[in-house]
């Protein structure tokens, strides 16, 4: 009761906005968000940049993905690189546990990707919603999942909208194993470091039969983390699986 109290009295305060330092309601200005996340075409299942008018890139037409669709809402690049960096330095500074962590630049990212209609259809759908897992170890040295914190964002509720019927699950998808930076790897060594790196909590498997999925991270470098976690998901019956990212690395060639 008491912590709401303050959350409110906060959310009343005027606060900087975390990129041109103008003074406003929320963490990022209007202008910013007009400015630096304008969206751009984007393939349907990897979220690369695309020209023209097709739906699907190059390489996922020629190699299908296991995701029935992929949205992102900016480019990881300037300002989002660095606020992407400072939601985990603020989020740190403010953890008490998972569910810690200072919560207004996750709203505002949440914000962002929700004003892709893409994402809020995608949201409506689904049964479950699934933020990325870290492993363990992983998390319990960082003390937060930052996809858990913008998952959590995009399921609030929102004025004049009904509440979703999707529930954030954090005990369906387990991440079995750590993985090596992604990075410089090719293809078919991106999907070997992945194999088996997600299974499904045993228990609960047959919960995700026939269900619509969606899997939340914040930053996508060539989706094959959400890939690998697709095809877990996959395994177990999941229907529908749809992969939502704040941010899409942009250069890699999927
Ligand atoms: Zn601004
Ligand atoms: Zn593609």
């Amino acid at each position: 009761m008491f912590t709401r109290l303050i959350a409110q009295a906060a959310s009343a305060l005027p606060s900087q906005c975390a990129v041109c330092r103008g003074w406003g309601r929320e963490r990022l200005c209007a202008q910013c968000v007009e400015r630096f996340a304008a969206p751009v075409a984007r393939c349907l299942t990897c979220a690369s940049p695309l020209t023209g008018a097709a739906e699907r890139c190059g390489a996922c037409l020629q190699h299908p993905s296991v995701l029935d669709a992929c949205y992102v809402a900016v480019d990881y690049d300037y300002p989002w690189d660095s606020l992407l960096a400072q939601l985990k330095f603020d989020s740190a500074a403010h953890a008490g546990g998972v569910s810690g962590g200072d919560p207004s630049l996750a709203r505002c990212m949440a914000a962002i990707m929700r004003q892709r209609s893409a994402i809020v259809q995608a949201l409506a759908q689904a049964d479950w919603v699934l933020p990325v897992p870290l492993a363990a170890p992983r998390l319990a040295q960082r003390g937060f999942n930052q996809a858990h914190q913008i998952a959590r964002q995009l399921l609030a509720p929102q004025s004049g909208a009904s509440s979703p019927r999707a529930q954030l699950r954090t005990d369906l998808l387990l991440r079995t194993r750590d993985t090596a930076p992604q990075v410089g790897l090719g293809r078919a060594e991106r999907q070997r470091n992945m194999l088996h790196a997600f299974a499904l909590e045993p228990a609960r498997r047959a919960e995700v039969k026939d269900s619509h999925v969606v899997l939340v991270d914040d930053v996508t470098t060539t989706t094959s983390t959400l890939c690998a976690a697709a095809a877990a998901l996959r395994s177990a019956g999941a229907r529908q699986v749809v992969a939502l990212a704040f941010a899409r690395t942009p250069a890699a060639a999927a």
